[in-house]
């Protein structure tokens, strides 16, 4: 008896003692029968469902709790332990989540009697849990929005995550199939993308460092995509590396726009050619490699002989549509490893190497220009177009794309003055010829301030009357180092470099104060200067004219002016103001070197010219060749009905001063009274000519017999 009390005390004591454990366990600790009815709940419970034991006691879980229901079903059931989650209000009105640990409850005979639910309170785990899965949506939005490809390679190597936009560039599937591997597992030759991929990611892990490539591969597509690839460390909270993370960057656009500028910066917007340092560079590695391996390089220069007429006439953009089409027609002419160029405006240059010499290059030169043979058709104009090419070769000819466009070029111009539409090759004599020219221009700027020009007077005389009515004004030039250059070598140059301006006022005035010496000497002579066509264009020619005038105190009817056809010809409104401003002053107009060029009635007419000049040229064989004799005679008896007077220019002996008075020719020109002479010879001749002494005037300052200009036909 005594025993049994001391087990009823034990057991009494050790409920008590579980009781508190219970009632101060932070846990839920429940007890439900096989009903699923409450036997006991401790205090830590009550407060998650919010009501008191004794309230529930003996009561069902309500339906609500459905989780817990099913369990204890279950456990009963099965004999086994489940876990749970289940949500509650809680007596704050908070929602409460609990996970509950089941296990069922035996009596002796291994029945179960009741089922035993132990909880804990996981809310916060769970919140945190949710709000970590939110995260992770948002990065996982963001990554697969993101323009960039993301993929992700554990320690070693292997791909774990890419972003779904990786598909769009490898191919659809492309994921599935990469995952798990190493970039070499998947192509460990493509050095564009895997195997350099392969090798950031390794030195990544190894050194713990950035790493960043570009890489240029083609799309599944067959696109060509350019990325850059940043490969990122990325470590855990204890510092240990985990992943490697590659961003990849479509850099396609960025690379497309920046070859766009290369090809911009290197060609020619309007044809699309290399542009001239393109070529330049072209060219020297041509060079380069002819220096190592033999061989020859040309460069040809190329010139459109009439481009600017078809531009100014027809328009920039039918000029525009004419090169685009040369252009093309040269490409066509050339291999594969020439180079076709637009050096600007109308030129264009080709270089060509590896060529065997020569010849090789003429046979190309030559399919050029049959290339043109047919003219170009631009907007319904049929244009005819001529060029002019220069060739200059290395070795023979420079060693640089800059000597051997120098001398190509120096050889264009020479193919230009050899009447255009043809070609030349450089030659050493072009060079002395073209430094000759630059020493020249040179010397010609100062020969005007050092007094070197001088103007020559070659008399004019009556056919009729053997009188001296005038003398033409030639100039000569005194060089200190190699004497006396005869016009035609200089006055190009002074045209082409402006110079004629300054030069040819010199000349007006110089004439003018001659002509009104001789006069003051009681010698009544017209004076003819020699007017180029660049003075009527650029300068001002009326001005100079009356200056000169009034300076000299000349009548304007003693000053002749000698223009040529191709200055009449241009007719433009600035000419045709400027002779009309002149024949108002009173100065005569004559026509030099007539029958040399277009002979038009219509503009001797319109310019209301006072006489013309026979060229030398229908004069000197005059009396043997009955076809110039015939020419002569027509042009006398034409100028005859329009009133304008003739001269005959060049007349060398008696016999052809006889037949031009017999032809009616009216003023004679020529070495049979004289060459040109200095002024003050001049004088002495005028004199001794006029006593009746017909003379022969000494040469010595002049170079009668080589009149460098040559005669046409
Ligand atoms: P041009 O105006 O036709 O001048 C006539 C040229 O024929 C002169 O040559 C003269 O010396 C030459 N001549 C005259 N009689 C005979 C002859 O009987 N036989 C031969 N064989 N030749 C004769 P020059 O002085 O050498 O002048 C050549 C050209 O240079 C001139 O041809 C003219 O176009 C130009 N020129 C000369 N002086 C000037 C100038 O002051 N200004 C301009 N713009 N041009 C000039
Ligand atoms: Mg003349
Ligand atoms: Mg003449």
């Amino acid at each position: 008896m005594k025993h049994r009390k001391r087990r009823q005390d034990l057991l009494r004591q050790k409920e008590a003692e579980l009781h508190s454990l219970a009632a101060k366990i932070p846990g839920n600790i429940v007890r439900f029968d096989t009903a699923g009815r409450y036997l006991y709940i401790n205090p830590a419970h009550e407060r998650t469902i919010a009501q008191a034991f004794s309230e529930v006691i003996g009561t069902p879980v309500p339906d609500t709790r459905t989780e817990i229901k099913d369990a204890i079903a279950r456990v009963c059931e099965s004999g086994g332990l489940t876990t749970v989650r289940q949500n509650y209000v809680a007596d704050d009105g908070r929602m409460k989540v609990h996970d509950f640990t089941l296990v069922p409850e035996t009596d002796a005979h291994g029945k179960i009697v009741s089922v035993l639910g132990i909880g804990y309170d996981v809310t916060d785990i769970v919140r945190l849990q949710e709000a970590l899965a939110e995260k992770e949506k948002q990065f996982r939005t963001l990554v697969e929005n993101l323009p960039d490809n993301v993929a992700r390679h554990d320690t070693a190597c292997r791909l774990i995550y890419a972003s779904p936009s990786l598909e769009q560039v490898l191919g659809p599937g492309s994921i599935a199939r990469l995952l798990g591997k190493t970039p070499v597992e998947v192509d460990p030759e493509d050095i564009h993308l895997f195997a350099r991929s392969q090798q950031a990611i390794e030195e990544v892990i190894a050194t713990g460092e950035k790493r960043e490539i570009e890489v240029s591969y083609t799309s599944f597509t067959n696109e060509p995509f350019h990325h850059l690839i940043r490969f990122v460390p990325e470590y855990d909270t204890g510092g240990v590396l985990r992943s490697v993370l590659a961003i990849g960057t479509d850099i396609t656009r960025l690379k497309e726009a920046h070859l766009k500028i290369e090809h911009l910066a290197r060609h020619d917007s309007l044809t699309g050619l290399p542009n001239r340092l393109t070529v330049a560079e072209q060219t020297d590695r041509a060079i380069a490699f002819a220096q190592r391996h033999g061989g020859k390089v040309a460069l040809l220069f190329v010139d459109l002989d009439n481009f600017k007429a078809i531009n100014d006439t027809l328009g920039h953009a039918i000029g525009d549509m004419l090169l685009i089409e040369v252009s093309q027609r040269l490409k066509s002419c050339v291999r594969e490893i020439d180079v076709v160029g637009r050096q600007g405006g109308d030129e264009f240059v080709i270089a060509l190497p590896e060529v065997d010499d020569a010849d090789a290059v003429a046979a190309i030169v030559s399919r050029i220009f049959r290339q043109f043979d047919q003219p170009i058709i631009a907007e319904g104009h049929t244009l005819s177009v001529h060029m002019s090419i220069g060739i200059a070769l290395y070795p023979d000819d420079g060693d640089s794309c800059v000597s051997l466009m120098k001398m190509a070029d120096t050889a264009m111009y020479e193919a230009k003055r050899a009447g255009r539409n043809t070609s030349s090759f450089f030659s050493e004599q072009m060079n002395r010829a073209t430094s000759e020219h630059l020493t020249m221009q040179s010397d010609l700027k100062r020969a005007l301030a050092a007094n070197e020009l001088c103007l020559h007077y070659q008399p004019q005389v009556d056919a009729m009357t053997g009188a001296i009515t005038g003398a033409e004004a030639l100039l000569r030039w005194e060089h200190p180092g190699r004497g006396l250059i005869p016009p035609l070598q200089f006055i190009p140059l002074a045209e082409s470099s402006g110079l004629i301006i300054p030069i040819g006022k010199w000349i007006i005035e110089q004439a003018c104060r001659q002509a009104a010496s001789w006069h003051a000497r009681g010698m009544n002579l017209s004076v003819a200067v020699n007017i180029s066509a660049v003075q009527f264009k650029r300068g001002d020619l009326v001005e100079t004219v009356k200056q000169a005038l009034d300076a000299s105190d000349l009548q304007a009817r003693f000053l002749e002016l000698e223009l040529t056809e191709s200055l009449i010809m241009q007719d433009t409104d600035t000419t045709l103001d400027a002779v009309r401003e002149l024949k108002d002053l009173g100065v005569k107009l004559s026509l030099d070197d007539f029958g040399t060029g277009y002979s038009s009635l219509a503009y001797l007419k319109r310019f209301a010219v006072d006489k013309l000049k026979i060229d030398r040229c229908f004069i000197r064989d005059i009396t043997h060749d009955a076809d110039d004799a015939a020419i002569v005679q027509a042009i006398i008896q034409m100028a005859k009905t329009l009133g304008i007077a003739t001269v005959a220019e060049g007349v060398e002996d008696q016999k052809n001063l006889e037949l031009l008075k017999r032809l009616g020719c009216d003023f004679i020109q020529g070495f049979l009274f004289s060459p040109a002479l200095k002024a003050t010879d001049f004088g002495e001749f005028h004199r001794q000519y006029s006593a009746g002494q017909p003379c022969r005037a000494s040469s010595r300052a002049d170079f009668p017999s080589t009149n460098p200009r040559p005669c046409a036909g």
